[in-house]
């Protein structure tokens, strides 16, 4: 699309305002409006000032530049057809027009260039669940769902359902091409998955998703959530990221003649990403309420292995009919931004085919059944604990420093230590529950 294209298209679809959107260090979608008759110098980029954008201040110079990404013009089809709403994915520069070092699409961007100078193309499929929750009489979300007994004669509709299903419609209105969408094992619990497509569209697709869920439930009534671990004793939220890797037509990590499908980068790719899966797991697990999923005993994992199948392993390698392979990591959740994320996956999985990391054998027995004793006999590891077992391992991963650089790296983990301190130092209703009586 070009400019010309733009302007085509804005007149023949009415269009009155154009949204300049790009995301935080923590992933978090942010917007300017802008008005259809300020579009051309717009197009050309809107100042900005990203003092208050988290990760994004550097004291002296904080006036930046959105520039607008034309490929991602897109309608949102919830608001009026008549004088439109359409939205750019935008670029983040310094005010000398150069890339600015902290914009987490940009480090995507980066990343994706290095592997396309080796041939490679990065393509992803995530499978994002989600909670969709009651809102109270001022309209604040809750965490009880329309499944919940009592509730149900109240709403004779399934709220939920509706919901769930005009999320799948304007995401399709969207472009989106969506695969599955099923009620998943918690009451409330929701999951959509769209087809894979390269790790930077994907990222973008993930953004794009979660702003559609969320509003599209709130239409309904509802409050849609990412966060992780909404309730103790329910399933958590994941996000598992599908991964394969392409050179030209050569799928690279496969290889119909192995007996798991895989080729020999296909097991490095596994090799670079348990190598280096402890920090990775800061950024695919952000949040202090991330660690409350990843617990042994569930169906998230809690330990560092792989397998064909199994119950929780951290990365499972699905059977392909066709000879193609995928690599599925089942740790990430939907909290993460997901360009830093991905462009981590791609580095590590980049750096175990260049290094050619041999992962440790399939863990065949099922970890549900063995005692804690036996899997430390067995020398297998458990992913970081807590949000600062996890920041300590990306302080330390030399590979992820580069990959995110300087000013991103820094500014990740000062804003996730102030998160992770301000929740070590609060008292929880758990330890006045259960210490204050007692001592
Ligand atoms: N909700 C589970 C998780 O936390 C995944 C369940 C599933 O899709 N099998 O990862
Ligand atoms: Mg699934
Ligand atoms: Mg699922
Ligand atoms: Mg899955």
């Amino acid at each position: 699309m070009d400019r010309e294209d733009v302007f085509q298209f804005m007149e023949e679809n009415d269009v009155k305002f154009i949204r300049f959107q790009f995301t935080d260090i923590s992933g978090i979608m942010k917007n300017i409006a802008i008005n259809y008759s300020n579009l051309e110098s717009a197009l050309d980029g809107v100042l900005f000032d990203g003092y208050a954008v988290d990760g994004f201040s550097r004291s002296e110079e904080s006036e930046m530049l959105l520039v607008p990404e034309l490929d991602t013009l897109n309608i949102f089809p919830w608001r009026p057809q008549q004088g439109k709403v359409v939205r750019f994915i935008c670029d983040v520069l310094s005010q000398d027009g150069t890339p600015f070092a902290g914009d987490p699409r940009y480090i995507l961007k980066k990343m994706v260039a290095k592997a396309a100078a080796k041939g490679y193309m990065f393509l992803v499929e995530p499978e994002c669940e989600f909670f969709l929750f009651h809102t109270d009489e001022h309209g604040l979300p809750t965490t009880q769902t329309h499944d919940t007994a009592g509730y149900f004669d109240l709403a004779p509709i399934d709220l939920g359902e509706n919901a769930r299903r005009e999320v799948c419609l304007s995401l399709e209105n969207m472009g989106f091409l969506v695969e599955s969408s099923h009620h998943e094992v918690a009451a409330g619990q929701h999951e959509i998955d769209f087809r894979y497509d390269d790790a930077l569209k994907t990222a973008d697709n993930i953004e794009t998703f979660r702003m559609v869920v969320k509003i599209i439930a709130q239409k309904h009534g509802l409050h849609a959530t990412f966060m992780p671990k909404p309730l103790h004793n329910e399933a958590g939220s994941g996000m598992h990221i599908n991964m394969s890797l392409v050179r030209g037509e050569q799928d690279v990590l496969a290889d119909p003649n192995d007996e798991l499908g895989l080729s020999k980068e296909g097991y490095y790719f596994i090799g670079g990403i348990m190598k280096h899966i402890r920090g990775l797991t800061a950024l695919c697990n952000p949040l202090v309420n991330s660690y409350k999923r990843l617990v042994p005993g569930t169906e998230a994992p809690a330990y560092i292995l792989w397998a064909r199948k199994n119950r929780g392993p951290l990365i499972r390698v699905p059977y392909f009919k066709d000879g193609r392979a995928r690599v599925e990591l089942l740790s990430p959740d939907p909290a993460c931004n997901p360009y830093l994320s991905l462009a981590a996956l791609l580095g590590a999985g980049m750096e175990g085919i260049e290094k050619q990391i041999t992962p440790p054998p399939e863990m065949k027995a099922n970890i549900q059944d063995m005692s804690p004793r036996a899997i430390r006999e067995a020398g297998i590891e458990r992913l970081p604990a807590t949000l600062g077992e996890a920041l300590d391992a990306l302080e330390q991963d030399a590979l992820l420093r580069e990959i995110l650089g300087e000013h991103a790296f820094r500014s990740y983990l000062s804003t996730k230590r102030a998160e992770w301190d301000s929740y070590c130092e609060t008292v929880h209703p758990w330890e006045t529950g259960r210490y204050l009586s007692i001592y």
